[in-house]
């Protein structure tokens, strides 16, 4: 057998394990449904059961009666098994978060900040040190970490290349988190948080393939998904509409362009147009919360 027919292999069973890890998600299964569920014969259903088992991300669950013949065992996740770690950066500041392997939060924290204001490497402090504080009681470091950024993200190299809304630019927020955090370099994903959503939408939702996810916060962004599969473009920037032209004369954009959609329907100008004509958001020195407050 040739070293990439191997490969392939091992990447197909790996991807059908994680298949069954996510179809266990929404519950305890038997062995017929989850094979009935991923289109895989009982016997390559039951012996990745056995694999995940003696990896020890799952265990019997009972008997499920019902329908002809004898009850099945059902299996489910053991949830403490391994955790994630979800860390966010927003424009107004920074949130972190653990989930157990069977979807269970356990952890959050967040902190407010004018993130533009911080800058990059204290911004990464920051995210960090709620990093740690989600983590602080869990046992080990997290099988995986995901970074949601507003901004464009070469995923080829995991950097930011720009998120006007935070002014970071070129930006490898991977080795900044992985290097504060002493974690493993390829366990951390850097993603778009549209994205992020659009991605989260297909596998939670109720059998959902084509979508468009629009995410309204400080800025405007967009995920694309086509049958099934998150569509990234040639550049990797497929259904970022934030930064779109809608009015040529309308005002300047943090992006270096004019009258982007984000300068009309972003949440700060949204604000500045429910706000009177004397009130402080219309002021360009203080920024939304300094504005809100003063
Ligand atoms: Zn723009």
């Amino acid at each position: 057998m040739s070293v990439s027919v191997q490969a392939e292999q091992v990447s197909q069973r790996t991807a059908n394990l994680a298949g069954l890890l996510r179809a266990l998600r929404r519950g305890p299964r038997s062995r017929s449904q989850l094979a009935a569920h991923s289109g895989l014969y009982k016997a390559t259903v039951s012996s990745l059961v056995t694999e995940l088992g003696d990896r020890g991300l799952v265990r019997p669950a009972g008997l499920r009666n019902g329908g002809h013949g004898r009850p099945s065992q059902l299996v489910e996740l053991r949830g403490e098994a391994a955790y994630g770690l979800a860390l966010r950066v927003e424009a107004d500041g920074f949130s972190a978060m653990t989930m157990d392997l069977a979807g269970v939060p356990l952890a959050s924290r967040a902190s407010s900040a004018d993130v533009a204001q911080l800058g990059l490497e204290r911004g990464m402090d920051e995210l960090a040190a709620l990093a740690e504080a989600v983590c602080a009681d869990l046992d080990g470091p997290p099988i995986g970490i995901t970074v949601s950024v507003p901004g464009l993200v070469d995923t080829d190299s995991q950097v930011l290349r720009f998120a006007p809304v935070l002014r970071w630019r070129d930006a490898g927020l991977a080795d900044l988190i992985a290097a504060r955090l002493g974690v493993d370099l390829a366990g951390v994903l850097v993603e778009n948080e549209a994205n992020l959503g659009a991605f989260a939408e297909v596998l939670e939702g109720p059998g959902v393939r084509e979508l468009f996810y629009l995410s309204g916060g400080y800025g405007v962004g967009g995920g694309l998904v086509s049958s099934g599969v998150l569509l990234r473009g040639a550049r990797g920037f497929a259904g970022e509409i934030g930064h779109i032209t809608i009015d040529p004369a309308g005002d300047a954009c943090p992006c270096g362009r004019t009258g982007c959609l984000e300068t009309k329907a972003g949440f700060p100008a949204l604000l500045r147009a429910a706000a009177s004509p004397p009130d402080s958001l219309h002021d360009p020195a203080l920024g939304v919360d300094a504005g809100v407050t003063a």
